[in-house]
């Protein structure tokens, strides 16, 4: 039997550590905010009874049959398809482009061989190997519906020129030449009944783990464990000793009204006017449950500053290279592994943070098997 210390609640230590503690070892989850869930976290709205999303909105969407049966052992998860409204230009638009925006952006009635056909004529050919966001999009959607639904966007939630980003940002969204509005490509889809933090404290609810709420990491805990996960920024191990690696963090603001607000879960604002990127109005994330009154939250995106909690990992050149020193870095120590979005600086979604912590736990449970070393690593 051994001791681990995961520091961090969010999904990535929750399931390593329900891994770990089904296979007879001890675990101690230190979490320095007071919830579990990390930025999944859920809570009811007091004034609303709504289900919010308190840092933005999670849908949860997976391709993989195994994560997807490990999530549905611990919550029950309802059918929720995420469809975005975009607005952009004084008009309101379905994401991710469908033939529906493509019809609407240009004023035809295009089927979807003739909106192919369009679309191809939009892009330029003459980017072979599309190198960053601007080329990823002027090749395949053109230079008109990158400036009315990317561009501005992107400036807004990232604090810089689409140019300076990865193509893999872009990759994420579908364009379909149908009229398929589901914002994902995945087979499936859902909510959990109960929000994201019940989930969490299901997956966490094992005699073999024990939980600490509104505990920071000292490093004088290292001493009496075997092993440590550190889901928290990578940087943030390293006493940012190296520089600190680009985050985005969000601010929101909450609206409250009567009845509906906006009609649909998420409204994006593409234009530059706006100075936040999205909407969210949280009760169409629960549309099986009725409420009066309903919440919303005003996005807003902006650099992660050393007080304010990291979202999105940039990844921008100067990041990379300080990515690389650390990651030299973490592939010298031996006490811990890091995992998760902050832990590996990479995009995630949960469904790959889900997978990913699955697929660590099974390392470590060979590697304990096998009489072998729990050697940190590292996904890049
Ligand atoms: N994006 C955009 N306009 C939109 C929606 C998305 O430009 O209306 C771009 C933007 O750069 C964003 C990325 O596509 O960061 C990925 O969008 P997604 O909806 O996956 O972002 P998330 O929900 O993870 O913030």
């Amino acid at each position: 039997m051994k001791q681990f210390l995961l520091v961090g609640a969010g999904f990535s230590n929750a399931v390593i550590g329900r891994q770990l503690a089904e296979a007879g070892h001890r675990i101690r989850i230190i979490e320095r905010r007071d919830h579990l869930a990390g930025n999944c976290h859920t809570e009811r709205d007091q004034q609303t009874g709504v289900m919010v999303h308190q840092y933005g909105p999670h849908i949860f969407h997976t391709d993989d049959q195994r994560t997807w049966d490990y999530v549905n052992r611990f919550a029950k998860f309802k059918p929720y398809v995420n469809r975005v409204k975009a607005v952009s230009g004084g008009q309101v638009y379905s994401l991710p482009i469908n033939l529906h925006t493509i019809n609407q952006f240009f004023g035809r009635t295009f089927n979807p061989e003739q909106g192919r056909q369009f679309i191809a004529q939009q892009g330029d050919p003459s980017i072979e190997h599309p190198e960053n966001f601007e080329q990823q999009a002027l090749k395949f959607i053109g230079a008109d519906l990158y400036q009315a639904f990317f561009y501005g966007y992107t400036k807004k939630q990232w604090g810089c020129e689409p140019r300076e980003l990865p193509a893999s940002i872009l990759k994420r969204l579908p364009v379909r030449f149908n009229y398929d509005d589901n914002y994902f490509n995945h087979r499936y889809q859902g909510m959990p009944a109960e929000g994201y933090t019940q989930l969490v404290a299901n997956l966490v609810d094992h005699p073999n783990i024990e939980v600490h709420l509104n505990t920071a990491y000292e490093p004088a805990m290292a001493e009496t464990v075997d092993h440590i996960f550190w889901s928290g920024p990578l940087d943030a191990w390293f006493n940012h000793r190296l520089g600190r690696l680009g985050y985005r963090t969000l601010d929101f603001e909450r609206i409250t009204a009567k009845g509906d607000y906006q009609g649909n879960a998420v409204v994006n604002y593409c234009d530059p006017e706006f100075p936040y990127t999205r909407i969210t109005e949280h009760k169409h994330f629960s549309p099986w449950e009725q409420h009066e009154d309903t919440v919303c939250y005003q996005e807003y995106s902006r650099e992660c500053g050393p007080e304010d909690v990291p979202y999105y990992p940039k990844r921008l050149a100067a990041d990379k290279q300080r990515l690389d020193d650390y990651v030299q870095a973490a592939q010298t120590e031996t006490q811990v592994t890091f995992v998760g979005r902050l832990g590996t600086y990479r995009y995630l979604d949960m469904d790959v943070t889900v997978r990913e912590a699955l697929e660590v736990s099974d390392q470590v449970i060979d590697a304990l098997n096998n009489h072998q070393s729990l050697r940190a690593f590292y996904h890049q």
